[in-house]
């Protein structure tokens, strides 16, 4: 996104542009959360990430193993040395299974899955094809995670799934958070909390865990409560790159502290975070990059301009949540306002409804991957 709007804005003769990715393929990550259910195949969410890059603008496909940003310059696995006038990190977030004790122990992609890789999702999606039923787990580690509402999604279309195949009662959902009830902003949680309690979905609220107890298959949180498993689906903690840990950018989660209005660096003038990478208090969603990347690329020719950047990024997120059987919700919010409703993106006419479980809202959920 950076590229293209920024290709159109600088002048070929004195700006270059470079971007650098350790991947060959760009993976559409909402896509991993129809994987398990055979809803996508692996080429519905992976392509080419040349498909994606402007004229004019050079990919380095090579892991950046550190950014001195003392003496701009960005330090690559193989040896190359890249200076910079103005670098955009944004090398997003992953998990870090390990963080939990026993997470990644001896169950570890037999009952105990991720839908968060690539990976995961796959071998989650086998599993399903042949598990015979019993207490499904739908858990979260910790916030903050990319799309705080893909377990909530992922527990829906698992009621739909088990339905579908006509075992809905071999199979106990039970969602667990960390949280003291179904998303972090009040009006959705409430809406959400009745949908699983529609849809016969335990909640098991406030769980901070401590460990995965892979022998007698049960988390345990700090405070000692138990909670048994015959297949754990959890999202791991997330982190930012370990680049950022090597080159002193990052925070205790390797985010970079970043100012949530203007997506300046607050260590470094030059260097501005776009998307997951940032410790900005917004989710970590597409939505947001998308939103970030309009005030971004205007920040970034004020800063060239040498004029004060503007602060206008307000956290705007904008989800779409998979209720199952053909269905979803569109939310719509920011750092300050609650989700609402009425009709996005034109009020009154629509055609998509805020907070509202229907078909159309679906409809829009699955044109993403192709936009
Ligand atoms: C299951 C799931 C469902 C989701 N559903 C939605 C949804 O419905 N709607 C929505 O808006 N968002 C959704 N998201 C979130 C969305 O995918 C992310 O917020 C988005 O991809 C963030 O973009 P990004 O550019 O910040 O990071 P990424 O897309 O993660 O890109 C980071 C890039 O940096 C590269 N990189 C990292 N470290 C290095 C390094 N050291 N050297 C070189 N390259 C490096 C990686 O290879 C990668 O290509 C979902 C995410 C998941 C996991």
């Amino acid at each position: 996104m950076m590229a293209n709007h920024l290709r159109h804005e600088l002048n070929k003769a004195d700006w270059e542009i470079d971007i650098i990715d350790e991947r060959e393929e760009h993976h559409y990550q909402p896509g991993y959360l129809f994987l398990p259910f055979d809803i996508y195949k692996p080429e519905d969410i992976i392509k080419s990430i040349k498909e994606f890059i402007p004229k004019g603008v050079r990919l380095l496909t090579d892991q950046i193993e550190m950014i001195d940003a003392k003496q701009n310059v960005v330090k690559m696995q193989n040896g190359d040395q890249l200076h910079y006038e103005i670098l955009i990190i944004a090398t997003g977030a992953k998990i870090a299974p390990e963080e939990v004790e026993g997470m990644k122990g001896a169950e570890w992609q037999k009952s105990v899955f991720d839908f968060y890789t690539f990976e995961g999702a796959l071998a989650l999606r086998n599993k399903l094809r042949e598990w015979e039923g019993g207490r499904l787990l739908v858990h979260i580690t910790e916030m903050p995670i990319k799309c705080p509402v893909a377990p909530l999604e992922f527990s829906f279309l698992a009621d739909s799934y088990f339905k579908h195949k006509q075992m809905r009662d071999k199979v106990e959902i039970v969602y667990v958070t960390p949280l003291s009830g179904a998303f972090t902003k009040p009006k959705a949680t409430e809406k959400l909390d009745h949908l699983l309690a529609e849809k016969n979905i335990k909640i098991e609220s406030d769980f901070a865990i401590a460990e995965v107890d892979n022998a007698n298959k049960k988390i345990i949180d700090y405070g000692g409560r138990e909670i048994s498993f015959d297949l754990l689906v959890t999202v791991p903690t997330n982190k930012g790159d370990e680049l950022m840990e090597r080159s002193g950018l990052g925070d205790d989660l390797n985010y970079v502290p970043t100012h949530k209005a203007t997506l300046q660096s607050l260590a470094y003038e030059n260097i501005f975070v776009l998307g997951d990478a940032s410790n900005v208090p917004a989710s970590k969603a597409g939505s947001v990059a998308h939103f970030e990347a309009e005030i971004l690329t205007e920040n970034i020719l004020r800063f060239i301009k040498g004029e004060p950047l503007k602060e206008e990024f307000d956290g705007h997120a904008n989800c779409f949540i998979e209720t199952g059987n053909g269905k979803a919700l569109l939310i719509d919010f920011n750092y300050t306002h609650e989700p609402v409703e009425g009709s996005f993106p034109f009020p009154g006419i629509g055609p998509l409804r805020l907070l509202q479980q229907i078909l159309i809202n679906h409809m829009g959920k699955l044109a993403f991957r192709w936009i």
